[in-house]
């Protein structure tokens, strides 16, 4: 269950507790003020009773009144004989009357041996309620409203809450993921098998006097299992998973990446044993030195993690996560020992990682008995395991849509290629004429590839346009998973990639757009085998770029001076020109096999 939602839970029930609470009080209060108000006004009533002004003075003339308290608007009366009231006993009666302007009052007291008086009032008191209600009430309404306010936001995580990380922070108390459901990538679950012992048993290795690790590293291309594996380390060793990513520490406020960081280990101790997983760590842990776009609010969350890791004791059992694909970036300060000091790689899958990723996902699908997974591996080199994820998904939705109760080789190969080059545009028309270049360029790359003994077999033919732009292709199966690859393989798809544009300008005599993507593939295969792999007579192995960011796109910088970079290119070019040459020779000479393909392409569409 999801702990957050727990606590969440928790607060509002206190809050419907603190409404009731406070709902009470405030309803007895002014009950009570009511009822009090009420009486006052009965026993008030009961006790007093107004005279007419006439009334008053017979009263006198006959002697009844033995008192006559003279106000500013009214005077009240005593009289002599003890009128007891009925309805309060032992409490006398009393009279009252406005007052009239009559300036024989006093004689006709006097006359009457009536006491009479006039009450001096009393400023002082008066002056003290007049502040009180008029100034120290309203603002301690203000002041208390205010409180109110305050505790209500920061609770909430609104203005006053930036600092608090509880309002993204996903907390699992059990993520459910075992080492099963990681396919391949043996390595790093063995590394961090050790890593679930220590959370297990902390003390077996504390009793012996080994430190604990705090931090290991997971490294590798975006959707190779790495978030998948932190959680499958939270899910074996039984603790809570505390997730977060590093661009959520980051604000715009300077010090609230910090705060937050301070929060989730606050959390994350009080709860330990637990795992904390920080995916994307490049976004705060960046090297602190580059000059350009330095920034303050990144560095200071940095610190506050390093000062954080150093502060925590491993004996807990607390254990952090990171994730990054770019670990070249990495504060230095934040990879030292004591730190995330254990490097795991999680690369992409090799063909058993990719069979065993695929069965892992299809085990909940039904299959038929024409699937091979290892043939979908084979033609898969490359992906990773989010892509084969998604590649099953596609095959049993594609299933579904033709009215299939179980998913079939061609099902996954569709979701190979939908996957790959995208979905099928059935519903571009092209022109004939069009669509004669686009099956002699598509059977150039083919035929020229059957001729070489080093190319790759060819798979399938196609001119049905797709959706990411090919207006047809060409798949190439290996036979088996390779990891080098010869020199005479690269000259061979060199020659491949550049049959396309070969066939065009021998059938045709002239030339089309369609060729700009083999272009550009060629090109970067023949300029790193003269700067990276020394396949070059002129430069020979000297090393002339060197890759960054290895696990994503993989760009080279180049390592040489600007004269060394032309000469480059006058090399790659060279290299090109003698593959083109070579693909029009191998096209030429075997022209009628490749009319004859065309042919049968315009009218199939498609070539297995
Ligand atoms: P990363 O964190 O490396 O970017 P994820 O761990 O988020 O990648 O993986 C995304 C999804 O891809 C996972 O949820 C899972 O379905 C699938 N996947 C990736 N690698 C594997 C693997 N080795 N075994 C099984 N499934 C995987």
């Amino acid at each position: 269950m999801d702990l957050n939602q727990n606590n969440q839970n928790k607060d509002n029930k206190n809050d419907k507790k603190n409404k009731q609470g406070m709902f009470f009080v405030l309803a007895t209060t002014i009950i009570t003020t009511f009822l009090v108000l009420g009486l006052l006004d009965f026993a008030g009533k009961a006790t007093t009773k107004e005279i007419s002004y006439n009334e008053f003075l017979n009263m006198v003339e006959e002697g009844e009144v033995a008192e006559v308290i003279i106000g500013d608007n009214q005077l009240t009366i005593k009289p002599k004989s003890e009128t007891e009231n009925v309805l309060l006993p032992g409490i006398e009666m009393t009279y009252y009357t406005g007052v009239v302007k009559d300036e024989k009052l006093t004689e006709r007291l006097d006359a009457a041996d009536v006491k009479f008086w006039s009450e001096i009032p009393d400023t002082a008191s008066a002056v003290f309620w007049n502040i009180m209600l008029s100034v120290v009430l309203p603002f301690g309404l203000i002041f208390f409203c205010m409180s109110y306010l305050m505790k209500k936001m920061s609770k909430g995580g609104g203005m006053m809450g930036i600092g608090k990380s509880n309002a993204k922070m996903y907390v699992q108390k059990e993520t459910g993921v075992t080492f099963k459901d990681v396919a391949g990538q043996d390595e790093a679950k063995e590394s961090l098998q050790e890593v679930v012992d220590f959370l297990h048993n902390p003390k077996k290795y504390t009793e012996i006097g080994a430190k604990l690790p705090k931090g290991a590293l997971l490294v590798g291309p975006p959707g190779t299992g790495k978030t998948l594996l932190a959680k499958a380390v939270a899910g074996e060793a039984h603790v809570p998973f505390f997730s977060v990513s590093g661009s959520e520490f980051v604000e715009m406020y300077v010090g609230v990446g910090a705060s937050r960081v301070r929060d989730l280990f606050k959390q994350a101790q009080a709860m330990a044993p637990c795992i904390i997983f920080i995916d994307e760590i490049d976004a705060i842990g960046k090297s602190r030195d580059t000059a350009l776009g330095s920034n303050d609010e990144r560095e200071q969350t940095l610190n506050q993690i390093l000062s954080e890791m150093d502060g925590f004791s491993t004996e807990k059992g607390l254990l952090l996560l990171a994730a990054t694909n770019r670990p070249e970036v990495l504060d230095p300060a934040l990879l030292r020992p004591g730190r995330f000091d254990r490097r795991i790689i999680v690369d992409k899958p090799d063909l058993k990682g990719r069979v065993d990723v695929l069965k892992v996902h299809s085990k909940g699908v039904k299959m038929d008995e024409t699937v091979d997974l290892e043939a979908i591996a084979l033609a898969t080199s490359g992906a990773v395991g989010s892509d084969l994820a998604n590649m099953i998904n596609e095959a049993a939705i594609n299933a579904v849509k033709n009215g299939r109760k179980v998913v079939s080789q061609s099902d996954l190969f569709e979701a190979v290629e939908v996957v790959l080059v995208g979905k099928e545009k059935k519903d571009r028309i092209m022109k004939q004429e069009e669509r004669r270049i686009v099956s002699y360029h598509e059977v150039g790359h083919a035929l020229v590839s059957a001729l070489q003994k080093d190319a790759e077999p060819v798979q399938k033919i196609t001119i049905v346009p797709r959706t990411m732009g090919a207006l047809g292709y060409v798949m190439h199966t290996p036979e088996e998973e390779k990891f080098l690859n010869t020199k005479a393989e690269l000259d061979a798809m060199l020659v491949g990639l550049l049959a396309g544009r070969a066939a065009e300008e021998i059938v045709f005599d002239t030339v089309t757009t369609g060729a700009s993507n083999d272009i550009e593939r060629a090109t970067k295969i023949a300029r790193a085998m003269v700067t990276q792999y020394g396949m070059s007579k002129k430069f020979g192995l000297m090393g002339l770029e060197s890759v960054q960011h290895r696990y994503l796109d993989g760009r080279a910088v180049m390592n040489c001076g600007e004269a060394t970079v032309s000469e480059i290119d006058s090399e790659v070019m060279q290299m090109l020109k003698d593959a083109y040459e070579e693909a029009k020779r191998l096209l030429s000479e075997n022209r009628e096999a490749m009319d004859k393909i065309a042919e049968y392409l315009i009218e199939k569409e498609t070539i297995t």
